[in-house]
């Protein structure tokens, strides 16, 4: 498929020296949240570097199994969003890639027409800023494998990473995980944390807490507060423990709508 402005063609590259849009932020707290985490160091010096194109790139196997289960390019909706999925690079709380080749966002077709309804708001009351996904559909079996390497106990991994078994509204391709950026450098807007940051000052329903201890400002809680504006005025919900969030249904609806993504 044809990349546009904000597509990236895949390289590979050494680790070292890389640079990707929104890798700028602080990332001191990430660091001490993944303190015994079980991320290993990458067996390869290789990563996946998200350099601009207009060439022509063929999808792979996952990306191919997404357009054949009907769901949508967030791009080909939305031409102005930028897209960074973390789970296609090491940088993710789980510090591998496990989206392979598979760069661009898929979302079921009315989801994506809901983020599109999102963006416009965004245009309307943020003209300077755009919407950054960071993850979109996530197929069941990428879930596995984040859940069979997870180096926890099972009674607790469902903090981390949602059951395969039950399936998320990840796997459905109805759930959005997503930032603002601003449109001229592509810069994050600072929310206080890190994408996947586990903790409180992650947490939308802890945010006074968060507050009156310090560990966010009100800076940030007013930049949740423009995407919040946005993507519950197109009709999607956020959840109570990640800033990023977004659900265009829920679990009931999701699934007398659409089938898992496998
Ligand atoms: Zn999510």
């Amino acid at each position: 498929m044809k990349l546009r402005l904000t597509g990236y063609c895949l390289a590979l590259v050494t680790l070292l020296g890389c640079q990707r849009p929104g890798s700028t932020e602080d990332s001191t707290r990430d660091v001490a949240v993944r303190e015994g985490f079980p991320i290993e160091k990458a067996d390869s010096v290789h990563m996946n570097i998200l350099a601009r194109t207009d060439t022509v790139d063929e999808p792979g196997e996952l990306e191919k199994s997404l357009q054949d289960a009907g769901l949508v390019n967030v791009q080909d909706i939305i031409p102005e969003a930028l897209v960074e999925l973390k789970y296609s690079t090491t940088d993710n709380f789980f510090g591998k890639d496990v989206y392979g080749d598979l760069t661009d966002a898929y979302l079921q077709p009315e989801v994506a027409d809901k983020l599109k309804k999102a963006y416009e708001l965004l245009q309307q009351n943020y003209p300077e800023l755009t919407l950054l996904i960071y993850d979109g559909v996530r197929p069941r079996r990428v879930q596995q494998i984040l859940w069979d390497n997870l180096d926890k106990p099972d009674s607790i991994k469902p903090l981390y990473v949602a059951d395969p078994k039950k399936g998320s509204l990840h796997n459905y391709g109805v759930a959005v995980d997503l930032t603002l950026a601003e449109k001229a450098t592509g810069q994050t807007v600072d929310m206080g944390t890190t994408y996947d940051y586990f903790g409180y000052p992650a947490y939308p329903d802890r945010e006074d807490q968060m507050l009156r201890e310090g560990k966010i400002l009100q800076a940030h809680v007013a930049n949740r507060e423009k995407l919040r504006q946005v993507m519950n005025g197109a009709g999607f919900t956020g959840i109570g423990s990640e800033w990023w969030h977004f659900n265009a249904f829920t679990l009931k609806e999701a699934a007398a709508k659409y089938g898992i993504v496998e």
